[in-house]
């Protein structure tokens, strides 16, 4: 399986909007992200864990992809 990034943008909690995020390096826990649409305060730790199971969906239905075709290539065969 090939290295594969998956890019996982934080969204307000209140209104769904990407967050912007001028460096995540300066994001640590306990921050909170001002949301530039709605003013509303998102915690970071909240935003982080959903953004890792939003992460953990992707890889999960990659992987199924990847198995789907190789199970198409040996019915080649
Ligand atoms: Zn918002």
């Amino acid at each position: 399986m090939e290295n594969k990034e998956f890019h996982i943008s934080l969204k307000c909690f209140f209104c769904g909007s990407d967050l912007n995020i001028v460096s995540k390096k300066e994001c640590k826990s306990g921050d909170v992200l001002k949301c530039q649409e709605c003013g509303e305060l998102n915690d970071y730790d909240s935003l982080k864990d959903m953004a890792i199971e939003e992460g953990k969906a992707a890889f999960a239905s990659y992987a199924k992809g990847e198995i789907s075709n190789m199970l198409k290539d040996i019915f080649k065969k």
